[in-house]
């Protein structure tokens, strides 16, 4: 057995703060990101987004985080 050489890679939800999610592969079955490529400001030129306050709040309210 060589564990760690080969890492158990499975697929994995991804969801963003934006509300983006989406599928792909990963060790971790399931994982969070502040951005993703729906948001980040390298695809959407947006910059002003990321620096925004209100994120958060609306993170938490939608998935009813308290
Ligand atoms: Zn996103």
């Amino acid at each position: 057995m060589k564990e760690g050489i080969h890492p158990d890679y499975k697929e994995c939800k991804v969801t963003c703060a934006c509300g983006n999610s989406f599928v792909t592969k990963s060790t971790e079955a399931e994982l969070r990101l502040d951005v993703c490529s729906a948001c980040h400001p390298f695809f959407t030129g947006q910059q002003k987004f990321i620096n925004r306050g209100g994120r958060v709040e609306k993170f938490k309210n939608k998935y009813n985080i308290d």
